[in-house]
């Protein structure tokens, strides 16, 4: 049963900063994640600030330099079926088509997918574990099959749940944020906190922090994207495992790559040590062999999530034979 609260509409950014940052306050975009979180307890605010009566939050448009910039109150709906966006960033429109299911990605907002909490089943379920300020994870040694395989630190080992946190970092996208002490901009790889550095905090936003805008960079000559997903069922599910891309290539030169990794860690995991050992190479069996096992190299499996060290292995594999082959049908742009 949901609790009760106050429901708050603004009008006006101002307003919906001066209830947040009073405390005891969540933000309410599309309610996809915030309803559950509130009828499960793990969000206890008495006062809901609903957002979706700001204005220019919802557009998606082209910048000066060529990027994009996607308002936080976009659906991921919008995002998967725009032009620009298929055109721009073909994997950002396949992340999307990724999230759950057509009635969550036409109802689901993308700041939401950026902040939706995440769905350990200790945590969504009674136990105070530790990300509740408890004393405990009980995934460490429990049922951990789904848990994270890097940046756990054996403290918590939740995977950050968002399809499409992971493609926007590797396009190197900003957040745009407003809040009691003004505007600031946050890079989406920095907006995300590890459980060593805070294992109660999913993200950096400050109390009264509303993200207003996504900024996506211009896409560089020869830029490949895309994002796979594997998941336990056909149906709607978050991550087993996902690997987001965007290389730059020349040829079969890769002259930039990055490489995040989805259903990993508790944040979308940047896998530097196979960024490394593709960057500056020409794309063959042998450097994606070497690429797809540096990026399991530094893995730290739980008891029963061992499995998942293969799956990125073989994943990554695949997605850079698309990339040699041209099989993937996401042609580089030119
Ligand atoms: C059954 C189910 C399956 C799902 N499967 C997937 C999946 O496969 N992949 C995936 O990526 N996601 C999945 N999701 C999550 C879903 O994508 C999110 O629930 C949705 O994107 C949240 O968007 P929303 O607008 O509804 O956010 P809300 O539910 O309104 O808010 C979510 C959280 O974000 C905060 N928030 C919202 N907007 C902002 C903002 N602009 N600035 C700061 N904070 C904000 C809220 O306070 C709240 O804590 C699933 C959800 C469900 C219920
Ligand atoms: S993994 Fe994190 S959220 Fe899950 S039980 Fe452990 S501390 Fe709690």
């Amino acid at each position: 049963m949901l609790p009760q609260f106050s429901y708050i509409r603004p009008d006006t950014l101002d307003e919906a900063i001066s209830h947040l940052q009073k405390g005891d306050a969540a933000i309410h975009a599309g309610g996809t994640d915030l309803l559950g979180c509130l009828r499960e307890r793990t969000i206890t605010s008495s006062k809901i600030v609903s957002i979706t009566g700001l204005k220019d939050m919802a557009d998606i448009r082209e910048t000066t330099d060529g990027g994009v910039s996607i308002g936080a109150l976009a659906t991921i709906s919008d995002i998967g079926d725009n032009q620009l966006i298929s055109k721009k960033y073909p994997g950002l429109a396949r992340s999307a088509a990724e999230v759950a299911s057509p009635q969550l990605r036409n109802q689901g907002t993308l700041g939401g997918n950026l902040c939706q909490k995440p769905r350990c089943w200790y945590y969504r379920g009674e136990f105070h574990c530790l990300r509740k300020g408890g004393y405990q994870c009980f995934a460490m040694g429990g049922e951990n099959q789904f848990h994270a395989i890097f940046g756990h630190n054996q403290i918590c080992a939740i995977t950050h749940p968002s399809d499409m946190a992971p493609i926007l970092v590797a396009l190197g996208a900003t957040v745009k944020v407003a809040g009691p002490k003004g505007k600031r901009s946050i890079a989406v790889e920095d907006l995300y906190v590890l459980p060593a550095d805070d294992v109660q905090a999913e993200t950096v936003l400050n109390l009264g922090e509303i993200i207003t805008r996504i900024l996506i960079p211009a896409p560089p000559p020869g830029l490949y994207t895309s994002y796979r997903k594997i998941r336990a069922r056909r149906a709607w599910d978050f991550a087993l495992a996902g690997v987001a891309l965007a290389l730059v290539m020349n040829g079969n030169q890769v002259s930039r790559a990055h490489i995040i990794l989805s259903g990993a860690a508790p944040v979308p995991w940047r896998s530097t040590e196979a960024e490394q050992a593709l960057t500056g190479k020409t794309l063959s069996s042998k450097t994606i062999d070497q690429t797809a096992r540096a990026a399991v190299a530094k893995a730290t499996p739980l008891d029963k999530n061992g499995y998942k060290v293969d799956m990125f292995r073989g994943m990554l594999t695949e997605e850079l034979h698309k990339v040699l082959t041209g099989a993937h049908g996401e042609v580089p742009l030119r």
